[in-house]
């Protein structure tokens, strides 16, 4: 079994965001994961699951989560890279169930660039017109 194996979660991991108030039980994303709370599903394998954004900022705005706990994007390249390929593939695969080929994908890291729930996704924008830069 690897040091990062994915069938652990980051949280018993001790040096992958266990320090984290929001995780496990306590994070909203964790929760929709699990099935505790509900929300609008587009996408999901073993990896990752992506749902509808309950305050869309654009016609189509898709959150693609590991089912794995991570922070923000700097945890997951530090304790979890190995998940990449599955978020980079989650995303296209979004893309290719709603038929978008213009899209946007931004991953908001830290209170100040805008991040509010800290368990790691990456927003799927599309259906109109992008600005850049993004403000
Ligand atoms: P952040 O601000 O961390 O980059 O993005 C968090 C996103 O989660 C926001 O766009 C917000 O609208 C969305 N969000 C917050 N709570 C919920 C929820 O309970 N369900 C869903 N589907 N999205 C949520
Ligand atoms: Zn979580």
């Amino acid at each position: 079994m690897s040091e990062h194996d994915q069938d652990q979660p980051a949280t018993e991991e001790p040096d992958a965001a266990s320090g984290d108030a929001a995780s496990g039980e306590d994070c909203l994303f964790c929760r929709i994961v699990s099935g505790e709370l509900s929300a609008d599903l587009v996408h999901q394998d073993d990896d990752v699951v992506a749902f509808r954004d309950i305050q869309p900022k654009a016609p189509t705005h898709v959150l693609v989560v590991p089912r794995r706990h991570v922070r923000d994007w700097s945890d997951t390249a530090r304790h979890a890279p190995e998940l990449g390929p599955a978020l980079l593939r989650g995303v296209a695969d979004v893309a290719d169930a709603l038929g978008l080929e213009h899209y946007r994908v931004v991953a908001n890291t830290g209170e100040k660039a805008g991040q509010s729930v800290f368990h790691l996704h990456l927003h799927v924008l599309g259906g109109r017109p992008m600005l850049w830069p993004p403000g």
